[in-house]
């Protein structure tokens, strides 16, 4: 017997997914490709009965790969939703407001034959970073507002794009114990991750809130869906729209706080309000980034890569991730 993830009874969590194509020079694990990627993905959640789920992806990766966008095909064919989530993943730590609505001005009029079916205008902030200002963060939301979007935070998530780097090298040096042993160990930080942040958000709110859920669209991801969303239903997980969610003030509204950090919804209440949450970020983080070395690899270095050319791509001032 699973232990629940709620004494209060099931917990309901809307699926969403972000990035579909990753990020311009994002190194993919051989033997993968986003459209194969993303059909497992659709596979998975048909089998959990996972319907009419976001996807946020930004599309600079296309301009160079418009086949890219057969992928947004096979989502909606799959009765999933497109939304906005700008062009070049820029994060508004990094740039200006006009900047940054530029960017979501330029990725709109691209995923406009598939974001038209979507139900609701959803926007999701590149990293849930929501303007390390009150200028910014006014006035990105202003703008959304004018425009009829509504911002889609993410309240719980397990740092799956820290496996990416690790899950390449093991891939790419031929070490499958070391890939057998990422697999567990996303399927587990998955888990313990939704306990830990779920945990936290009931002790804030005496309640559970309706909860967003993000994975990204990454090998792993592929590999292990189906099993963690069997893991999260076999521990009293409930799967519900994103508009369900969104209706939950805990989302709803807007957490009172400016901040730089790459912190979740749920870790901006905790943050105002002073509740610690058990091992968030986890330790695991630093064990898999040992796994498979290789010289140039790490995440920090990989990940720098990526973003700091996203950054420089748009005129920003790039600064790394801040836990
Ligand atoms: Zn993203």
């Amino acid at each position: 017997m699973v232990e629940p993830i709620s004494p209060y009874g099931p917990l309901r969590l809307a699926i969403t997914m972000d990035d579909l194509f990753l990020w311009p020079d994002m190194p993919v694990a051989p033997g993968y490709t986003h459209l194969g990627i993303t059909q497992a993905m659709t596979r998975a959640m048909r089998q959990h009965g996972v319907a009419g789920a976001y996807a946020f992806s930004a599309t600079t990766p296309a301009e160079r790969q418009p086949d890219l966008y057969r992928v947004f095909d096979h989502w909606v064919e799959s009765g999933h939703h497109i939304a906005n989530h700008t062009h070049h993943h820029a994060n508004l730590n990094w740039v200006t407001v006009p900047a940054y609505v530029a960017d979501i001005e330029r990725t709109e009029s691209l995923i406009e034959p598939w974001s038209r079916h979507a139900p609701t205008r959803y926007f999701r902030y590149c990293m849930d970073n929501w303007g390390n200002t009150a200028e910014k963060h006014a006035g990105v939301q202003a703008w959304l507002q004018r425009n009829g979007f509504e911002a889609a935070p993410i309240s719980v998530w397990f740092y799956d794009t820290e496996f990416l780097a690790p899950h390449w090298r093991a891939l790419a040096t031929g070490d499958t114990a070391s890939v057998a042993r990422l697999r567990r160990a996303f399927v587990d930080t998955a888990e313990k991750q939704l306990r830990v942040q779920a945990a936290a958000a009931r002790a804030m709110f005496g309640r559970d809130p309706a909860h967003i859920w993000l994975i990204h669209g990454t090998p792993l991801a592929a590999d292990c869906l189906d099993a963690i969303l069997e893991r999260f239903q076999a521990a009293g997980v409930v799967f519900v729209p994103l508009e369900e969610a969104m209706a939950d003030p805990m989302n709803h509204e807007a957490v009172p706080i400016v901040t730089p950090r790459f912190l979740n919804q749920v870790q901006k209440w905790a943050e105002v309000r002073g509740v610690p949450i058990e091992d968030c970020p986890p330790a695991i983080l630093h064990e898999i980034d040992r796994i498979a070395p290789m010289t140039g690899h790490s995440t920090p270095e990989v990940m720098g890569r990526v973003f700091r050319a996203i950054a420089d791509s748009v005129g920003g001032d790039y600064f790394p991730k801040m836990y």
